[in-house]
């Protein structure tokens, strides 16, 4: 008896020290979430604080639309961040290995901008729809030529959606044809590459409005 009273009162030293104030308790243990002053868990106030951390990057924010493919966005994503697998971008992270473009003849060190901008067939795929569009403004790097389209805003609906997402289609087809080029052993072709450019950009309008021009 003597030990279970001395056993009594040392869990009651303990408990005091635990809990000096007496406010533990037996309830159940709860998840608590920690970003909110409720602790309660909410999907809509989940969302909100995600939505916080948001780029506010004018070229980010607009990658990102109903009619540009997910995996498009994520492409203009690196594209823009500049973190495509290419010898000029491992270069950049130490990694230093032989590089030749493979959009021209030149022998040319294969980087984002010669690719992409400089280049004689990405000049001629800008050109072509500047051209048709009627878009005049002075372009001399990519990340110019890409945002140019942006800045339009066109008041009509088809060639605002049109502006908007154009230019993910041409940077798209570009890297499309320059692994076909590599991986498979193709030539990259300006005319191709404007006609895949042609066919997905008429075929994502017509989703949108379910019959389009081809005229841009
Ligand atoms: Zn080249």
């Amino acid at each position: 008896m003597a030990e279970d009273g001395q056993c009594q009162s040392a869990s009651g030293v303990v408990y005091g020290l635990a809990d000096p104030g007496g406010n533990l308790s037996f309830f159940a243990d709860e998840v608590v979430w920690s970003l909110f002053s409720s602790g309660k868990f909410s999907l809509s106030l989940a969302f909100k604080e995600i939505g916080q951390g948001r780029s506010s990057s004018f070229a980010l924010s607009h990658i990102w639309h109903c009619r540009i493919p997910t995996k498009v966005s994520f492409f203009m994503l690196r594209l823009l961040l500049e973190q495509l697998p290419i010898p000029d971008v491992f270069g950049k992270m130490g990694f230093h290995m032989p590089s030749k473009c493979f959009c021209c003849y030149n022998g040319a060190n294969e980087k984002l901008e010669h690719l992409f901008s400089e280049e004689q067939i990405a000049m001629e795929v800008w050109t072509y729809f500047t051209g048709l569009s009627g878009l005049q403004t002075i372009m001399s790097t990519l990340r110019a030529r890409v945002v140019a389209w942006w800045m339009v805003g066109p008041r009509a609906e088809k060639r605002r959606i049109l502006f908007r997402i154009l230019s993910c289609y041409i940077c798209w087809h570009i890297w499309k044809a320059r692994n076909q080029a590599v991986f498979e052993r193709s030539r990259m072709c300006a005319v191709t590459i404007r006609q895949a450019i042609m066919s997905d950009v008429v075929a994502e309008l017509k989703i949108q409005f379910n019959h389009v021009s081809p005229a841009v």
